[in-house]
């Protein structure tokens, strides 16, 4: 049975266990030994280029040498050891040092044997020195030469990755101890011989091998292309699938009846008047669901434009007819919210709205569960612990998915699942918007309604950029804000890779703001992922409640939080930013009456996509200009190895720069099925076992005709 080795937990791993097991979790959604192989790098660090002691002449430069270790110290300081080494080669010295695992680390090192060391120069004084370099015996014990692996693998991480011992480091030693396990048979080929020879695509082996450590720049194009491939085929595979489904054997629930609850919402719960885009996507949406047809909607529109409202209406429609409805949000803190605020509004409604997420444990879950069944329960709200198996509906008429761009297409349609007679109609709902022709390719067959107004009185928000040398007026500024009652936002990035660094950075930070706005004239919240849920919550409250006047905190308060009063958001080391994230962040302001600002601050030295991304966001408000600009850009980005996930969830494709991939595989879809329509012929089984196991949980594909 080596085909379930892949299958094996990830916390039978060696060196994960059931603590990081349950991290991985939560944290990259990795279950499986499987898992973990296709959460790829997302850049590598080229070894290929060695360089000689005497050439390091900037400092911080990453610097891949080749010597011997001459000397080796252990010193011990006040407070800890720590060890320094010399290293030389044929041009000059240099000392490596170590503050942690000292002991370990001095007692594996060899004096007067060749090394390669790579890490990150300092020079101070013109004494050149490495800290924690990665160090690698090039020669055996027996004089033969060790291959050295050219391509180091980064993976990006979290706070709580960083900081419980599965920093990038970590990871790839993980992959490398699965890849150690397994073979070709473990990891079984999904497309036929004939399409890997046409396509010329490498095997899926080989692919995650090279993704994770190619030896060179031609195995990891290899590796990325046949990903690439591979990621949009089943999707398309599996669209077109659904789109003949629909149209042959679907026709939706008929909603015929506008009645009490959305009425009675209408005139006497609704407290503003809807803006004009706000009632023509409702009547655009209240026709598909009295029409009869299954309704697959895609509602765009920015942050801020007002989607929840439109989505709570179209489901008061589906209870109006006996029907259950469900809102899927993709973080714990926006359910929450919804939530919290979806329960207000129904007010005096007599309407049950339960929530569901991982925190929901025991008997209340149990009890949850119950009530659904037996559909006592109108409105659920919740994380994707909503689309797993146990969560089962009487009835549900209607499913919105919030954010769709944090959920994967796969993950949409495990929702058409959650009722058995007929699949649910469904919502969902993106402030990301993706330029139309993109659209039709990754939602293929979605309708699509957009939200172009945002409500009457929202001013403006006003951008700028600012440098270094306007720190004294920005602190003149926000002294300013906070006497007329303002509350301020400042961000500081996450640093992949240095977690330290990065708390470190929002810690300085907020020191020296201490300064300026001293207790107790002034109060500051923090809030940063390391942060128990209890205290993170309590200096959210603070803030809220207006008790503190500036909130200082890491990027997790990108989405979700509503706090009108807080009409300013600084964004430190703004350079540091994707477009769509200062974007979202921005978004965080202007949520009430006063006028609201965005200040970007960086350093002098920026590259130039850098000025281009701070050019945009200080030139437009305009979710969709700059979507446009971002995925620009992010192609751009990619050249140069880096990967982003995509809107749509994708690892590696990019919808900007593979255009041709896209392409070749929507045909290659289209003309497989229109020649085998059921996928029974011989030479397209592992192209069906694959799509089943990505389906696993929903459409069996034995059931469309
Ligand atoms: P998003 O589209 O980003 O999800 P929300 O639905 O959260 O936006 O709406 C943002 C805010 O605007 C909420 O506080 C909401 O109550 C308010 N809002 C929505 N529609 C209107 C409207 N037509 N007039 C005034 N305020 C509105
Ligand atoms: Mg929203």
């Amino acid at each position: 049975m080596r085909q379930s080795l892949l299958q094996s937990k990830i916390e039978f791993l060696k060196g994960v266990g059931p603590e990081r097991a349950k991290l991985l979790q939560s944290e990259l959604n990795v279950y499986t030994w499987f898992d973990l192989l296709y959460h790829f790098p997302f850049r590598y660090i080229d070894k290929t280029k060695q360089q000689y002691i005497k050439d390091i002449s900037v400092d911080g430069e990453q610097v891949l040498l080749r010597g011997t270790l001459i000397e080796k110290k252990l010193i011990k300081g006040k407070r800890a050891k720590r060890l320094v080494a010399k290293f030389k080669d044929s041009t000059g010295f240099i000392e490596l040092v170590w503050f942690r695992g000292v002991t370990w680390i001095e007692s594996s090192l060899q004096t007067g044997v060749e090394y390669g060391v790579f890490g990150k120069a300092s020079i101070y004084n013109g004494k050149k020195t490495i800290a924690h370099p990665e160090l690698e015996l090039t020669k055996s014990a027996e004089g033969k030469p060790i291959v050295q692996s050219k391509m180091d693998p980064v993976y990006s991480s979290t706070e709580k990755l960083n900081t419980r011992g599965l920093d990038s480091k970590a990871r790839k030693r993980l992959v490398k101890n699965i890849l150690s396990k397994i073979s070709a048979q473990d990891l079984e080929e999904n497309l036929d011989d004939k399409i890997i020879n046409r396509l010329r695509l490498c095997s899926r082996y080989d692919a995650i091998v090279w993704i994770h450590f190619p030896t060179n720049e031609q195995q990891l194009r290899a590796a990325q292309n046949r990903i690439k491939f591979e990621e949009i085929f089943f999707v398309q595979l599996k669209m077109l699938y659904a789109k003949k489904m629909r149209e042959s054997k679907l026709n939706g629930w008929d909603f015929q009846e506008v009645g009490d609850k959305f009425y009675g919402f209408f005139n006497d719960n609704l407290s503003f008047e809807l803006t004009g885009a706000q009632k023509k996507v409702i009547k655009e949406i209240r026709k598909d669901l009295g029409s009869g047809i299954h309704m697959n909607r895609l509602l765009q529109g920015d942050v801020g434009s007002g989607k929840t409202i439109v989505g709570l209406m179209c489901m008061l429609i589906a209870i109006d007819n006996g029907f259950q409805a469900a809102l899927l949000a993709p973080t714990e803190i926006l359910a929450q919210q919804h939530y919290s605020s979806i329960t207000e509004m129904v007010e005096g409604l007599k309407i049950n709205v339960g929530f569901l997420s991982g925190t929901v444990k025991g008997k209340k879950r149990k009890e949850l569960f119950k009530l659904l069944k037996e559909g006592d329960i109108d409105i659920l709200i919740g994380t994707h612990a909503i689309i797993e198996d146990p969560v089962v509906f009487k009835n549900l008429g209607l499913a919105i998915t919030d954010e769709q761009h944090r959920f994967g297409v796969m993950q949409r349609s495990r929702l058409w699942n959650k009722n058995k007679v007929k699949p649910p109609h469904i919502l969902v709902m993106t402030a990301t918007p993706i330029p139309r022709t993109l659209a039709m390719t990754v939602y293929g067959d979605l309708d699509v309604s957009v939200i172009d107004e945002l409500p009457p009185g929202r001013k403006p928000i006003k951008t700028v950029h600012y440098n270094e040398r306007k720190r004294p007026d920005l602190i003149a500024f926000m002294h300013k804000e906070i006497k007329k009652g303002r509350q301020i936002y400042i961000v500081y990035p996450l640093i992949e890779e240095s977690a330290k660094l990065d708390l470190q950075n929002l810690q300085d930070g907020y020191e020296n703001l201490e300064q300026y706005f001293p207790k107790p004239d002034f109060q500051i919240s923090v809030l940063h992922g390391r942060m128990k849920p209890k205290d993170k919550d309590f200096e959210m409250q603070r803030f809220v409640q207006g008790k503190t006047n500036i909130m200082v905190a890491t990027t997790v308060i990108e989405v979700g939080v509503n706090v009108p009063n807080a009409s300013i958001m600084i964004i430190e080391n703004a350079e540091r930013f994707g477009l769509s994230q200062l974007h979202q962040l921005r978004g965080r302001v202007g949520r009430g009456a006063a006028q609201s600002f965005c200040i970007l601050m960086t350093s002098y030295k920026l590259s130039k996509e850098a000025k281009t991304r701070l050019k945009t966001m200080c030139s437009t408000n305009n979710g969709f200009e700059i979507a446009e600009a971002d995925m620009k850009l992010r192609g751009h980005g990619e050249i140069q190895g880096t990967q982003q996930s995509g809107i749509a969830g994708f690892n590696l494709l990019s919808l900007v720069i593979d255009q041709e991939i896209i392409k070749t595989a929507r045909i290659l879809a289209q003309h497989i099925l229109k020649e085998d329509p059921k996928l029974a012929s011989q030479s397209n089984q592992r192209i069906r076992k694959e799509l089943n196991r990505i389906n696993k949980h929903k459409i069996d594909l034995g059931s469309i005709s």
